[in-house]
């Protein structure tokens, strides 16, 4: 009978503690349990497309310009789910993945501030998905995140453009409404390609501080 009884509390308590915890307790990409926080068990973690150097070269006034992955795969899909079907949920996995690379790189930052988004893409959308991804960082770190930056003039999308094209599209396209100095600043982006976006950034932001560009993947080959 104490037997019995020791058993089904034990599995009363194990189902309690399984409810609690059921949340961000599975792989997002294979759904077995996960001991960690991290969202990706390690199994599933060992085949991401992990980038062999995570400081990308560009010829920017960044201080830094880090990236985590090869923009393919499930980190594509991820990015995708994120930004055009509405899958919000995704900017909490790539938030802790971003956080966690920013531990253990140890990047020195007083303030995040996502890449922002034009007024009338905000409206197409419904949310900015770098802010999304920015908040979850910072809450995950404890990093504030400042939306400090405008995009003030809308440009085309990216994506249709030549790298050159690119450049041009950008300049003079964002505005920041704070007056910053001595600062290490990160900004927060979703996939860099030419870098001219955080460039712009980063001359609005001012020489006197120093600023860098976390991504979360990537599109340049190398
Ligand atoms: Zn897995």
């Amino acid at each position: 009978m104490g037997k019995w009884l020791y058993k089904r509390i034990k599995y009363l308590l194990s189902s309690l503690l399984e409810i609690i915890y059921t949340e961000d307790r599975v792989c997002f990409i294979c759904e077995s349990h996960i001991e960690e926080a991290f969202p990706i068990c390690d199994n599933c973690n060992s085949y991401l497309p992990y980038l062999d150097k995570s400081v990308l070269e560009y010829n920017t006034i960044l201080k830094n310009t880090y990236s985590i992955f090869e923009f393919q795969g499930k980190i594509k899909e991820m990015v995708y789910g994120l930004k055009y079907n509405k899958e919000v949920d995704k900017a909490k996995i790539i938030g802790d993945i971003m956080a966690r690379f920013i531990e253990k790189e140890d990047i020195s930052i007083d303030i995040i501030i996502p890449i922002p988004m034009h007024r009338d893409k905000l409206l197409e959308r419904g949310y900015n998905h770098s802010l999304l991804i920015a908040k979850r960082i910072g809450s995950v770190t404890g990093i504030p995140v400042e939306t400090s930056l405008e995009k003030v003039k809308n440009t085309p999308n990216q994506v249709l453009l030549s790298g050159e094209e690119r450049w041009y599209n950008v300049r003079g396209s964002l505005k920041c409404n704070t007056l910053y100095k001595n600062k290490n600043i990160l900004l927060i982006d979703d996939v860099v390609t030419t870098c001219a976006t955080a460039h712009f950034a980063a001359l609005e932001i001012g020489e006197d501080n120093n600023v860098s560009l976390l991504s979360f993947a990537t599109t340049k080959k190398f």
